[in-house]
């Protein structure tokens, strides 16, 4: 017999396992506050065994339209890798998962899971915790031979900027379709944001380094150490001999305040406080009060590593709770770290002492008025309720954006928002052979929507390659191409 729902046919199976599945997810496992705040051991330890990843996967109802397909930016196949995992079939359910990620395990370990935010079993208890089986999967079963196939080499030479997940991403797929690919560097170690923005308690860099060791041996090339429009240019590269250059390098460039005492000591943009962590430049910050400024992921990574590193860190935001960007479920762990929080407040000065240091916070609350372009109401400044708090450190983390000021000199077009105007199907620049992607197109978003940005900018690069190779394949190959000297190797 079968039954309908809506315009979705649905099986006597799926009917059954729709009435008789359960509405709470399988519990993730997480280390216990008292075990974290003294060290940077992972928090989110994911499922521990297969049974509670089948059992989490039976929860699934196989939806005939998938929300979870469409709200993944990259439109992985959910519900055929549940399936697999329901049937039994691990090696396929981890094959599905290694045909759309380049780095499952470390992706699956920062990523605010959009898929699970469009679920539909979480419209009538949780969604399922998909972030979470992939994670298992790529954990304990391994890349599969697929991953690692390529085609035959094209002989065409990709320049890829940044080794963040837009770059490490292209990198991965170029070389698969048999590019030979260069990925340039400007850190002394690859992963970009995902190296020196997410705190190794959220993602390992063991795990990040183990999977970009398996980028490598597919012969990605890795050099470090040297800055695109600061060392070499796209025309250098191109003279080096690239057919073509994707610029993935990111947003790095903090977004300052606009207020007094900004360029006090012991004012550290997070991202640059972040930065120096991951390199091993620790601040002293023991015992100090912090005040971190935003509500953004950046913002509770810095709280929560300075914390770890024996501060006493405040976050002053100036929506509510509700309104912060932040991943819900680092919020509360945050929360559960003993972080505190100050809603409805912005700074208005750092005031510093007679060294040149912080030392207080000057803030006015704020009060809630009409709704902005993002949809959340707008803060505003409640007039005369102005206040100081005693701090002994600022981090303003209020976003960041690309090193827009070198790409104006370098002749790119930039839009209004100080990112690369790109065509929007092939994230082409206005310089020819040139594309781009990743945070320095969208401004800075999600690892995710850099991996789906640079998989559009693979498929147009590698046509563009490919038409110049038919073009040069009949004319006569001319002159010497130049190896990139110039750059300081892995
Ligand atoms: Fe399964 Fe949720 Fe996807 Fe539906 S939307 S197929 S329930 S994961």
């Amino acid at each position: 017999m079968e039954t309908y729902l809506g315009r979705v046919k649905m099986s006597e199976e799926r009917r059954r396992n729709r009435k008789s599945r359960k509405r709470e997810a399988i519990p993730i496992h997480v280390l216990p506050v008292q075990e974290r705040l003294d060290n940077f051991k992972e928090v989110v330890l994911g499922y521990q065994t297969i049974h509670e990843v089948i059992e989490e996967s039976e929860r699934c109802l196989q939806c005939g339209r998938a929300k979870c397909i469409e709200g993944c930016p990259i439109n992985c196949n959910i519900p055929a890798m549940l399936k697999a995992v329901r049937e039994g079939n691990y090696e396929q359910a981890s094959e599905i998962v290694h045909s759309f990620f380049a780095f499952p395990r470390s992706l699956h370990r920062i990523c605010p899971a959009l898929c699970q935010q469009q679920c539909i079993a979480g419209k009538r208890g949780d969604p399922i915790q998909i972030e979470a089986i992939i994670r298992f999967l790529s954990d304990n079963f391994g890349k599969p031979a697929s991953w690692y196939e390529k085609l035959p080499s094209t002989g065409r030479k990709i320049a890829i900027i940044g080794a963040g997940p837009a770059g490490l991403t292209a990198a991965y797929q170029l070389a698969k379709l048999g590019h030979e690919v260069t990925v340039f560097e400007k850190a002394p170690a690859p992963g970009g944001m995902l190296y020196l923005g997410i705190p190794e308690y959220r993602l390992p860099k063991s795990v990040l380094f183990e999977e970009i060791e398996d980028i490598r041996k597919l012969g990605v090339k890795f050099k470090f150490g040297k800055a695109y429009g600061v060392d070499f240019t796209h025309e250098d590269l191109f003279q080096m001999g690239f057919d073509a250059i994707l610029l993935a390098h990111g947003a790095h460039l903090p977004k300052n305040l606009g207020i007094l005492g900004e360029d006090l000591e012991n004012c550290t943009h997070a991202i640059e406080f972040l930065r120096d962590v991951a390199l091993g430049r620790i601040p002293n910050i023991k015992g100090k009060k912090i005040a971190v400024i935003g509500g953004g992921d950046v913002a509770i990574d810095a709280a929560r590593v300075a914390k770890r590193l024996g501060a006493n860190p405040i976050i002053m935001y100036r929506r509510t709770r509700e309104q912060m960007p932040a991943i819900p479920s680092e919020i509360e762990d945050a929360e559960a770290e003993g972080i505190p929080m100050m809603f409805l407040v912005s700074p208005v000065e750092i005031i510093g002492d007679e060294e040149g240091k912080v030392s207080k916070i000057r803030l006015i609350r704020m009060e809630l008025t009409d709704y902005d372009k993002s949809g959340r109401p707008y803060p505003v400044p409640i007039p005369g309720s102005e206040f100081e708090e005693e701090v002994d450190w600022v981090i303003p983390a209020i976003s960041q954006e690309p090193e827009f000021r070198v790409f104006k000199l370098e002749g790119f077009k930039l839009t209004k928002k100080h990112t690369f105007e790109v065509d929007e199907d092939t994230n082409k620049t206005n310089i020819e052979g040139v594309f781009a992607a990743g945070d320095n197109t969208t401004g800075p978003y999600l690892a995710i929507t850099a991996i789906a940005e640079a998989k559009k900018a693979v498929a147009a690069i590698h046509r563009h390659v490919m038409s110049k190779k038919q073009s040069n394949d009949t004319e006569t190959e001319s002159g010497e191409e130049t190896e990139p000297e110039l750059l300081v190797s892995a």
